[in-house]
């Protein structure tokens, strides 16, 4: 037996056969027809692809898989990108065939993308040979079609495709990738579908071998090529008492959160667009404690407006009927660039003009959403929250401009909130470390711990070679969360977590402690946490009960 360690995409256990997913053959270098004949073909099977994609994405989103939906509407996005259509327009009048035009224009973006500073950048890279790869099946004649499998498989390649992940059948058990991050567009798939996935396993991946048998552990984020009969059998008995124990959950579903000792928090969720609003529900969220805002302006060219935002977020909070719904403000630049906001090139954008930064810098860009906020106030209980504060001269200058619009919308008639309550991410060390003064001037906190994370410990957090350093429970990271918890407590404002370590079921305990009135999770996360407090008590003698 061997074992290949990696980091795990998606958590879980699967066991199944490695084969290796074939990516699609380089296509034929040189012109069949002229150039105007090849530019055609081109671009009809452009069109036949992006139609397809456009289906495919209303299928899902009407089936409520909404990670999927989106992520089809990037691909089709790219394939729709005049620059894109420039490429392989400038390649075919070179004389290269309509394939070789569509993989030269893809790999020069993509190279240019790998070659970013931002690792949400280099992702997309992966995202345009993808959208490539389905061209091409297009222009060869085999359309979007997918062939299901025989056996249980493990899947495994060099660079996971989000399309590997979108096109898997049933036979699919797991994806194993040399490379990649947690946060690839590929992994958030695999995660919203449950498809257990080891990345960034190096070159691990050149010890696998097709047709063998493996178990990938995405507890212990490793891979076991050719296990024992003992390891197989206790595979299956893990992969047994994973399935009892998500039938023993759904006895949590609408029951309050509290632990065993009688503590509540309120379990609210994480999204991205009203439809996930409807997921949060179902899966029993008590609120949302991030709308991440800036997810409204991805995938597209243009920015929305003032309407299309204000009815957003109004159909959010309608959906969710009286419950908070914390709504945060921009936060784009560094890692999440938008295609329809032009970003001067830096050379540290982490540590650049994103956030609220970037909102002060496009007062424009931010006054828009602030109105369309102030217009979504009298459709429920809305909070807003600003990303990136690293001073209490932020809060006051960003509630002086929120106050300024909900007035002006008022004098004109329009229904707006009263008042609408402003809270501040803590996601900089900075702010952790003025939380005492923070918490006078702003209504909540919310423990941003993926940010505050990287900061605190200088560690990329999208970078795989650091990854081990990466860690939210590290004794810098946790003082600065407790001094911010207590200076919540000690000012009598809410205090939540909405960073992924709101889901890490070793911090739980912690939390709770600290007087964290909410965490912020991922839908599928908010049952498993339910039970798990359910069974904590805060007082010593019960805890070593909990931490069984
Ligand atoms: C965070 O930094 O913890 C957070 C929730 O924000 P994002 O992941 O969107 O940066
Ligand atoms: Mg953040």
């Amino acid at each position: 037996m061997e074992m290949i360690k990696g980091i795990a995409g998606c958590g879980g256990y699967a066991c199944g056969v490695l084969r290796q997913i074939a990516r699609a053959p380089a296509a034929r270098p040189e012109a069949a027809g002229t150039p105007e004949m090849e530019w055609e073909k081109a671009e009809a099977a452009r069109r036949a692809a992006a139609a397809w994609m456009r289906d495919q994405s209303e299928q899902r989103r009407a089936q409520g898989r909404t990670e999927e939906a989106d992520i089809l509407d990037v691909h089709r996005a790219m394939l729709t990108d005049p620059d894109f259509s420039d490429g392989i327009r400038a390649a075919v009048m070179e004389g290269a065939s309509a394939g070789a035009g569509v993989r030269g224009a893809a790999e020069q973006l993509a190279g240019m993308l790998r070659g970013s500073g931002s690792a949400c950048l280099r992702e997309r890279a992966a995202d345009v040979m993808d959208a490539a790869a389905a061209l091409i099946r297009f222009l060869d004649g085999s359309g979007g079609q997918e062939r299901e499998a025989e056996e249980d498989q493990i899947l495994f390649c060099r660079e996971l495709l989000p399309s590997d992940v979108l096109g898997a059948g049933e036979r699919v058990k797991g994806f194993v990738a040399a490379e990649g991050s947690r946060t690839a567009h590929a992994c958030i798939l695999a995660r919203a579908r449950g498809i257990p996935t080891l990345v960034g396993v190096g070159e691990g991946a050149d010890r696998l071998a097709p047709g063998e048998t493996a178990i990938l552990d995405g507890e212990n984020q490793c891979l076991l090529i050719c296990p024992a009969q003992a390891a197989l059998e206790k595979f299956r008995a893990l992969a047994a008492r994973e399935e009892a124990a998500r039938l023993r959950l759904e006895r949590f579903r609408g029951r309050p959160t509290l632990s065993a000792d009688g503590h509540s928090l309120k379990l609210y969720c994480n999204i991205a667009s009203a439809a996930e609003a409807k997921l949060a529900l179902g899966a029993g969220a008590e609120g949302v404690g991030l709308f991440r805002s800036e997810f409204l302006f991805f995938g597209r060219a243009d920015l929305p407006g003032e309407e299309e935002q204000a009815a957003a977020y109004s159909a959010v909070l309608r959906l969710m009927a009286g419950r908070e719904v914390i709504v945060r403000t921009l936060d784009i630049g560094a890692d999440k660039p938008v295609p329809g906001v032009a970003l001067e090139r830096e050379d540290n954008p982490a540590l650049g003009c994103r956030g609220i930064r970037l909102c002060f810098a496009r007062p424009g860009l931010f006054r828009v959403q602030l109105r369309a906020l102030a217009r979504a106030s009298a459709a429920g209980n809305l909070k807003v929250m600003l990303p990136m504060v690293c001073s209490c001269e932020e809060v006051r200058r960003a509630r002086a401009m929120l106050e300024e619009e909900r007035a002006g919308l008022a004098a004109q008639g329009v229904p707006v909130a009263e008042r609408i309550p402003l809270g501040v991410m803590i996601e900089t060390p900075a702010a952790a470390l003025i939380s005492e003064e923070l918490a006078r001037c702003a209504d909540f906190f919310s423990i941003g711990t993926n940010d505050l994370t990287q900061y605190t410990l200088a560690v990329d957090r999208g970078n795989p070679a650091v990854a081990e350093l990466y860690r939210t429970a590290s004794e810098p990271v946790m003082a600065l969360i407790r001094r911010a918890a207590a200076s919540a407590l000690r000012a009598g404002i809410p205090v939540g977590v909405c960073g992924e370590s709101a889901a890490d079921p070793a911090l739980t305990l912690a939390y709770l402690r600290m007087g964290v009135t909410e965490l912020s999770l991922s839908a599928g996360d908010i049952l498993p946490m339910r039970c798990r407090i359910a069974g904590l008590r805060l007082d010593g003698a019960a805890e070593k009960e909990a931490e069984q």
